[in-house]
């Protein structure tokens, strides 16, 4: 028996575990109230999911539903934000009680993680398409964006590259081999706490969803500055090591989406600080802000160049 709308929300969504003290109203009115504490500025992020465009179809649902938090935890770790609440807007070819109940439970067990409160949403019949909407706060005026960026900054990034597009390759190709690289496709770790400890440290930052190239990209643009990378720093995982040769490794490291690392850029005089942010995950420093605009790629002494057709080298 598919389940009404109601039996959806009462059922499925209004089963978490998370009850935060600053939601005056959640689940089952017209609209969520919130308590914004004295002091905060909000954050707030939007992402949608549409099957075989943002995920494979044959995702599992608990994946998805994982997924689908992880990639807005992302942004809000990107701003320094901590996160709250979110809001989900679902819309479902059929109300599959197995399904839900399985995506859920993947949605639910990150937002435990994270002390993140489902306050509302809405329920509706298409193709499926996820939508889920997440609040932070920041402290106020301490909020970390892409523009901020100054000549001489060291350029950083979290944990190890390309793994997710390597992944998804291995995906396609039905291949049972990299169940870790699918793994990070699936289950992306949003760098939540290296975000708050960035606040007080990074002069910019942007979480890394479309490739470093294309990211990194956004904040030299927003700052106003270029910047050198040295290729032999990229962080490239044993995984995707021993699954794609070193040159293609490299090139899913710099054109490969859906990591969900951080990209940071750091002054020189702070750099120390950033060592002790390596408790907290992986962290390589990968080059340096110019003056110069344009983002120049060093392998030894050679430079490669960025055109509108891609990564020339590796195309
Ligand atoms: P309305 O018709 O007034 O928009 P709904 O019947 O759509 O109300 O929703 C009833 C309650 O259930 C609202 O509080 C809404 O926020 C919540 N809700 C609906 N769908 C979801 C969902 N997918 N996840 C979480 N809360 C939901
Ligand atoms: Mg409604």
């Amino acid at each position: 028996m598919p389940l009404s709308e109601f039996e959806i929300i009462h059922q499925i969504f209004q089963q978490q575990k998370v009850e935060r003290s600053d939601v005056v109203i959640g689940i089952g009115d017209d609209a969520a109230v919130i308590d914004v504490p004295a002091g905060f500025e909000l954050a707030v992020s939007t992402d949608t999911l549409i099957a075989n465009v943002h995920f494979p179809e044959d995702m599992k649902p608990k994946d998805i539903g994982y997924r689908a938090l992880a990639v807005n935890l992302s942004d809000l770790a990107a701003m320094g934000a901590e996160p709250a609440w979110m809001t989900l807007a679902l819309t479902l070819p059929e109300a599959n009680n197995v399904w839900l109940k399985a995506f859920s439970s993947g949605l639910f067990r990150l937002a435990e993680q994270y002390d993140v409160q489902l306050i509302g949403g809405d329920t509706t019949r298409g193709a499926l398409s996820i939508t889920l909407q997440l609040h932070g706060f920041l402290p106020k005026g301490r909020r970390l964006t892409r523009s901020g960026a100054q000549v001489g900054d060291g350029i950083y990034v979290t944990g190890t590259l390309g793994d997710a597009a390597a992944g998804l390759k291995c995906w396609m190709r039905n291949e049972q081999s990299s169940v870790w690289l699918k793994q990070r496709l699936a289950r992306p770790t949003p760098r939540v706490e290296t975000g708050i400890a960035l606040r007080d440290l990074a002069t910019s930052a942007i979480d890394i969803s479309d490739g470093l190239l294309a990211d990194l990209g956004h904040i030299l643009d927003a700052s106003h500055v270029g910047a050198r990378l040295n290729l032999a720093n990229l962080p490239l995982s044993l995984a995707i090591c021993e699954t794609v040769e070193l040159e293609q490794a490299r090139e899913l490291a710099l054109t490969g989406g859906d990591d969900y690392e951080l990209c940071f850029t750091v002054p020189e005089d702070k750099e120390d600080e950033v060592i002790r942010l390596g408790d907290l995950c992986q962290i390589t420093m990968i080059g340096r802000v110019e003056a110069e605009p344009g983002l120049r790629c060093m392998l030894g002494a050679v430079e490669y160049t960025l055109s509108d057709q891609g990564y020339q080298h590796f195309s």
